[in-house]
């Protein structure tokens, strides 16, 4: 039922693009995954603050505490959102990568890394000085659980370690067996970090239900691009540690000693690692969305994006030049993010295709997931630049891929113009 897109609206759902063809056609936003619109409601909601902006933490002026109420508040917010336990920090950084770099940051002495080669770079790559066991692709979800079981019981000495997987996959949108891989990282000491990039915009996240230490997700993919991402979880490691990023705002006190140098007693909530001045509108824009969402219910959500994935699987299986790209194969449920290749097609041609002739917008190339793409190409993947990859001539096989990506606010036309196109 489409109306159920209609409690959230997007932006840009009237914007309009030159076609080669010559005229505009309206924009179909279908690259979700890269960035998602923002919705109204979240647009509104900053608008309203922005004139009433100031400094957090420092000001005794109204306008400074109101916006110190506001950024505490959405902490608050996002904690339930993501369904914290007691206990639980919500540190607000960039973005997942951020997030996860912060997390690598803070690693007590000795912790072992143990992440899938099937990871988005930004799980992949944080963790250079730590021990890292790369575990090789599993086919299955169960398959997972035991590569990840078996890694943890061969580790020698068996110190602090901790597990990073992806909740959703941005390649294939593949859902991972958060819980079980949970389970597991518990029962053999170990800690674990969910990659909630992919999994929250579409998925309730629930920390506490599904026993994870730690949560990363970014706004953009939130439907709150305003330069702002979570990292949620236990308090002792980030405690425990030197602060991500020194400056005013980590720190309590700050003195010379005697010696000539200065003393620092940094602070022990989530200020620790928030150091210089935050960006409240940010902040906002993610509690924000995470309130709409909440309010939309994740239900109507959920059951509206399961017909429109099944409808792009079944309208690009009619095209038999189409290859769905898949790890769990046929039937894996999966979020909103769709890779493919087209044979006889260099992916960035099919892709600059789509746009300049239709007004369509998806992302080509190998989406920051080198590994993951080369296992599902079953080749060498172009060297990239970034995240994308070279122009390759026409007709030239593809190695790399198309992703159709979408979530609230998509109509049915995009799809259908989209399955259209690709006919
Ligand atoms: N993890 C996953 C699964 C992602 O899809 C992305 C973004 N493509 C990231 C992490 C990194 O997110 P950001 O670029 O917002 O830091």
């Amino acid at each position: 039922d489409p109306s159920i897109c209609a409690p959230l609206p997007v932006l840009g759902a009237d914007v309009t693009v030159p076609l080669v063809t010559g005229g505009d056609v309206t924009y179909a936003a279908l690259d979700y995954a890269a960035s998602a619109p923002a919705l109204q409601r979240v647009w509104d909601d900053v608008a309203a603050y922005a004139p009433y902006y100031g400094s957090v933490h420092r000001g005794a002026g109204y306008l400074s505490q109101l916006s110190t109420d506001l950024f505490e508040s959405s902490r608050a917010t996002v904690a339930e959102f993501l369904g914290c336990r007691e206990g639980d920090q919500v540190v607000f950084t960039r973005s997942t990568t951020d997030s996860l770099n912060l997390l690598a940051s803070v690693l007590p002495a000795d912790c072992r890394v143990f992440v899938f080669e099937t990871e988005h770079h930004a799980s992949l790559l944080p963790w250079r000085d730590a021990r890292v066991t790369y575990l090789d692709a599993p086919r299955t979800p169960a398959q997972a659980v035991a590569t990840l079981e078996r890694a943890l019981a061969d580790r020698e000495p068996y110190g602090p370690a901790l597990v990073c997987v992806t909740g959703a996959s941005n390649v294939t949108g593949e859902l991972w067996p958060v819980r079980e891989l949970a389970a597991a990282a518990h029962a053999h000491g170990a800690r674990i970090v969910l990659d909630a990039a992919q999994l929250a915009p579409h998925h309730p996240v629930d920390i506490a239900g599904s026993d994870v230490d730690w949560v990363a997700f970014s706004g953009h993919k939130l439907y709150a691009p305003f330069g702002s991402g979570v990292l949620a979880g236990r308090a002792d490691w980030l405690r425990d540690a030197e602060p991500y990023l020194a400056g005013g705002g980590a720190s309590r006190t700050v003195a010379r000693r005697a010696d000539g140098g200065v003393d620092v007693q940094w602070h022990t909530t989530e200020a620790r690692h928030e150091a210089g001045s935050p960006n409240v509108i940010g902040v906002h824009a993610i509690a924000s969305a995470c309130k709409a969402l909440t309010e939309a219910g994740f239900d109507s959500l959920v059951a509206r994006e399961r017909t429109l994935v099944d409808r792009v699987l079944a309208g690009l299986a009619d095209v038999p030049e189409v290859r769905v790209l898949s790890l769990f194969g046929d039937g894996a449920p999966r979020v909103g993010v769709i890779s493919f290749v087209v044979e006889g097609w260099n992916s960035s041609h099919f892709a600059a295709a789509l746009s300049a002739e239709y007004g369509i917008g998806v992302r080509d190339g190998l989406f920051c997931a080198h590994p993951l793409v080369r296992t599902l190409l079953g080749g060498e993947p172009q060297e990239p630049g970034e995240c994308g990859a070279p122009e390759a001539e026409p007709g030239e096989r593809s190695l790399n891929a198309i992703r159709v990506s979408f979530g609230a606010g998509t109509p049915d036309e995009h799809i259908d113009r989209f399955l259209g196109a690709v006919r």
